[in-house]
């Protein structure tokens, strides 16, 4: 099983309860970082890290001796990562994405494969559980492609789906988050009883149901604002699985960068709850896909 933590705006509390579930789960787990922009699990999940490699993208280069500026590279790329103009080509690697389309399409085998780095793909364990993240380059701005190779060493570390996975998506609800979610069985939606915290929900809610995928709601910060993002759950049937209190030892944990589990055992109850709630969505989710079949 694949669960994945997202929100629609970043501080809800999602990497907190990524963390804790990783920690109660009970099962061989595997806990992913795919918010690579800002990775901060491993600041809760504490890793022995055990290895790390860079992460390349291909990007064209040209060898304009063999050029004869037909332009179907150029036609080809819906990136307008490269140009031709007049006697001219241009590449602009930071707007490549890796395709290798204009290589395939230059009739005069002009164009070579160079690559530019991404960022860097890390791996270890967090006692039972295995751990991976993903860290995109300073002042790289293309992380789906560096999450898709985060991904690709996901499926050899959960080993062919005997270990369950948890990933900490990226908040909000662009192409990174998506792209963070797209293969999951279960999707949670972490937010906070706020004006703003409901305005950010409603669109990850809105941007995730096309996906088709089983979505339950966890609360955090229970107890401040009002009471309407409840109300927005019951309208769209959405089960809030987890009420998180507002309260200051839990505050306190997270800036000391603790597991909030570890604060008493009520809360380790809350995650344990949260964890059958996910399992019941997921079971819900296979028995309708095999009434279908
Ligand atoms: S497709 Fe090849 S030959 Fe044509 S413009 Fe591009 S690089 Fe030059
Ligand atoms: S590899 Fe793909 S995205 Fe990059 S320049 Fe070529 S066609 Fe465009």
């Amino acid at each position: 099983m694949i669960v994945s933590v997202a929100s629609g705006k970043g501080g809800t509390g999602k990497t907190t309860v990524s963390a804790s579930l990783t920690t109660i789960w009970g099962r061989p787990i595997v806990a992913v970082d795919l918010d690579v922009e800002e990775p901060n699990l491993h600041l809760f999940l504490h890793p022995a890290m055990e290895g790390n490699e860079t992460a390349y993208i291909k990007i064209p280069v040209v060898d304009e001796s063999k050029c004869t500026y037909c332009g179907a590279c150029s036609d080809l790329c819906q990136f307008k990562a490269i140009s031709v103009v007049n006697q001219l080509v241009m590449t602009f690697p930071e707007m490549c994405h890796g395709c290798g389309g204009c290589m395939a399409i230059c009739p005069e085998k002009a164009i070579s494969e160079g690559r530019r780095e991404l960022g860097e793909i890390s791996w270890g364990s967090a006692g039972s559980a295995g751990f991976l993240m993903g860290r995109l380059r300073v002042g790289e701005a293309m992380s789906p492609p560096l999450m898709r190779q985060v991904k690709a060493r996901l499926n050899a570390m959960a080993a062919g789906g005997s270990r369950d996975v948890i990933i900490d998506a990226p908040p909000g609800v662009s192409c990174p988050a998506v792209n963070a979610v797209i293969d999951s069985d279960v999707i949670i939606l972490v937010t906070e009883p706020t004006p703003f915290g409901l305005y950010d929900f409603q669109l990850a809610w809105e941007a995730f149901c096309p996906l088709g995928k089983p979505m339950g709601a966890v609360v955090n910060r229970a107890g401040v604002g009002n009471d309407q993002i409840y109300h927005f759950c019951q309208d769209k049937g959405l089960p809030i699985l987890a009420q998180i209190p507002f309260d200051r030892a839990i505050a306190e944990a997270y800036a000391r960068g603790r597991i909030i589990t570890e604060v008493s055992s009520d809360i380790e109850r809350i995650f344990i709850d949260l964890k059958e709630g996910i399992r019941h969505l997921a079971e819900r989710r296979s028995s309708k896909e095999a009434a279908h079949a």
